[in-house]
C-alpha cells in the first residue's frame, strides 16, 4: 500500500493544503487539497473518494473533481455517511453554486454516491474499508482501510478524544491521525472536537492497553503557525511512549 499525503494542515496557501490522503493513486480519503495536488491524468486514476464528515477542509475539491471527471465523460465514486451526502446535497451539489454532477449528465451523472453505514464492512475498489464513529463538533467517521495483499491503515479523521472503541473494530500497521495545536490549547481543542500532543497521547496509551502493540503513528491537520510547537510537544511523546510519530507534510509518502 503506497500512502501519499496530499494535505496536511487545516489552513490553506502555496505551500499548505487542506487535509486529504491517497491510496495507491486510486482511492482518496477526504478532499480538501485533492484537485491542488494533481495532475489531471493523476486525478483521472482515482476510482473512489471516502468522506470523512462535512467540513469544508475535507469536501472542498467534490465540486472541481466533479468538473474534471464530467468534461471526461467519467464517473467518481464518493462513500460516506448519511449526514455527508445531505450536508452535500443541501449546500454544495444543489445546482445553485456549481452543476449538481449528482444528477447531471443523464443518463449516468458524474458522481455515483454511495452511502455507508459505520461497524459494517464495504469492499471498496478491492480495499476493506470500515468506517467507525469518532467524537467531533459534526458527525464524523474514521475510516479503516485494508489493501488486497492486507496491508492496514486507520485514519480517525477530525477526532477528539476517545477513541477507545474504535480499537475494538482496527488492527492498522499505520494510523494516521490529527492534531490541530499544542497543548496549551487541549482545552479549547476537546471542546470542537479536535486533538493535541497531550491529547494523543492519552489515546495512545489506551491504544497500547486495548491492542498491546502501538502502530506507526503519522500526524495531519496541524494548524501551521502552531508546527514547531506541535513538534515539539510531539517528539516527548514519542519518546516516552518509545515509538515513532511523524508530523506529515504535503508530499510525503508512506510505504506498508
Ligand atoms: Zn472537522
Ligand atoms: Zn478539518
Amino acid at each position: 500500500m503506497n500512502i501519499q499525503v496530499l494535505g496536511a494542515h487545516n489552513c490553506e496557501s502555496q505551500s499548505s493544503k487542506f487535509t486529504c490522503l491517497l491510496i495507491d493513486d486510486v482511492l482518496a480519503i477526504d478532499a480538501g487539497g485533492l484537485t491542488s495536488s494533481l495532475s489531471f491524468q493523476a486525478q483521472q486514476k482515482l476510482k473512489a473518494i471516502l468522506l470523512t464528515h462535512q467540513h469544508y477542509d475535507h469536501i472542498r475539491d467534490i465540486p472541481a473533481i466533479g468538473m474534471t471527471f464530467f468534461l471526461h465523460q467519467a464517473t467518481i465514486n464518493i462513500y460516506s455517511t448519511q449526514p455527508v451526502y445531505d450536508a452535500l446535497t443541501t449546500y454544495l451539489l444543489n445546482g445553485k453554486l456549481y452543476p449538481n454532477f449528482l444528477e447531471q449528465p443523464q443518463p449516468n451523472p458524474t458522481i455515483k454516491f454511495t452511502i455507508i453505514e459505520p461497524y459494517r464492512t464495504e469492499q471498496i475498489e478491492g480495499y476493506s474499508v470500515l468506517a467507525t464513529e469518532v467524537n467531533h463538533s459534526v458527525p464524523t467517521v474514521g475510516y479503516q482501510v485494508t489493501s488486497p495483499d492486507g496491508k492496514t491503515l486507520f485514519y480517525t479523521a477530525d477526532t477528539g478524544p476517545g477513541l477507545a472503541h474504535c480499537w475494538k473494530y482496527a488492527s492498522p500497521q499505520l494510523l494516521i491521525t490529527e492534531i490541530i495545536g499544542s497543548d496549551r490549547y487541549s482545552e479549547s481543542a476537546k471542546k470542537v472536537g479536535h486533538l493535541t500532543p497531550s491529547l494523543l497521547k492519552q489515546e495512545l496509551i489506551t491504544f497500547q492497553e486495548v491492542k498491546g502493540y502501538l502502530p506507526q503513528v503519522v500526524v495531519v491537520h496541524m494548524t501551521p503557525t502552531l508546527e514547531k510547537e506541535i513538534e515539539a510537544e510531539i517528539a516527548v511523546v514519542a519518546k516516552a511512549l518509545n515509538n515513532p510519530i511523524t508530523l506529515a507534510h504535503e508530499g510525503m509518502k508512506l510505504h506498508l
